[in-house]
């Protein structure tokens, strides 16, 4: 009931105005966004890559209403990938493809994220596409699928355990050999296309994770939950897949301890690292996850 409220709150206009006008709530969103800045962002990376971690950076923005914010979003991944270059840092980047103008047109969408794989590919740098609500599912993998059939593979989809047609999509993948993301999905969908039910989203997760590590190209298993991060470290070592093989994916602000420990087992571990001023809707789907942080905003709001 909470998550649902959440989730419709996030979409909404006049309470995203009211909370980013809000001055004593930046403390409470800076547990989970890295700053309003690049410059804030590249310090966190900075500091992650340090203690063993690497990165992918997420400049905040979704739901773009006009081709020029579209375009305004492309070219600053653009001066993202410089600097992330420049600095020698180990990190990708992560994009919303509605960010880039998809509700817009697909033909801007696409247009933009193959500048943005192509400036990429010259660094070296990974693109991971994030998998958005249901309703712009079909051309988000549209997109995706003709940018990397034109030969951008070093760009890789996310997809989401919480909705019954994902096992197909990742055969479709698997079988093309593209980098695949699991999570557990963070969206409102209805029944008719998701599991209600907790517990058959982590059954479901749990069987991809199998099918990423034993056949994946660098499969990347993003979750927080403990027992299915040991059951993927299990999987792995009863079938003799090296950890170079695949990583472990957190976000920002979220089990750091987990992250450290996984990071000196010797398991590749990357942290997605959001940053800029658009921070709402993504803050908004961090407390849905998991009502204890609304606690933890009203605790830090009273506190004298
Ligand atoms: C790297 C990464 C990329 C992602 N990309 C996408 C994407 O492209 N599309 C998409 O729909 N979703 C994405 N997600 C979000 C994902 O779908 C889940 O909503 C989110 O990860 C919470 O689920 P969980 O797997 O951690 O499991 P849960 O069962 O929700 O949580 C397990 C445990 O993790 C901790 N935890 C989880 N969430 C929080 C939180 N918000 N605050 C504090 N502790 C928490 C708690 O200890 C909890 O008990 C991404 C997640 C990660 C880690």
């Amino acid at each position: 009931m909470m998550r649902r409220v959440l989730l419709a709150l996030s979409k909404d206009d006049r309470t995203r105005r009211l909370a980013t006008r809000t001055a004593f709530l930046r403390p409470a969103v800076r547990r989970f966004i890295a700053g309003e800045t690049l410059e804030d962002a590249l310090g966190v990376v900075a500091d992650l890559n340090r203690r063993g971690l690497l990165a992918s950076l997420d400049l905040l923005g979704e739901s773009t209403t006009t081709a020029d914010d579209a375009r305004r979003a492309a070219a600053a991944y653009g001066a993202v990938l410089d600097a992330v270059h420049r600095r020698g840092l180990r990190a990708g980047i992560s994009v919303k493809l509605s960010q880039l103008g998809l509700d817009l047109s697909v033909d801007l969408a696409e247009d933009l994220l193959r500048g943005i794989a192509s400036a990429a590919r010259e660094r070296h740098r990974f693109v991971r596409v994030d998998m958005e609500d249901s309703a712009r599912l079909p051309a988000t993998l549209d997109v995706f699928e003709r940018v990397w059939d034109d030969g951008f593979h070093n760009t890789g989809i996310a997809l989401q355990a919480y909705l019954y047609r994902t096992p197909q999509d990742v055969e479709r993948y698997l079988a093309r050999g593209v980098s695949i993301r699991l999570c557990k999905g963070a969206y409102a969908e209805p029944a008719a296309i998701a599991f209600p039910r907790k517990a058959d989203v982590d059954r479901q997760f749990a069987r991809l994770i199998e099918r990423l590590l034993a056949e994946g190209t660098n499969p990347a298993i993003a979750t927080h939950d403990e027992r299915l991060i040991v059951q993927a470290k299990t999987f792995a070592r009863a079938h003799a897949i090296p950890p170079d093989r695949f990583e472990f994916q957190f976000l920002h602000g979220i089990r750091r301890d987990l992250q450290e420990a996984l990071a000196r087992e010797g398991f590749r571990v990357r942290v997605y690292v959001p940053f800029g001023p658009q921070w709402y809707p993504y803050f908004m789907r961090r407390l849905a996850e998991r009502p204890a942080n609304v606690l933890f905003i009203v605790r830090h709001l009273l506190r004298p």
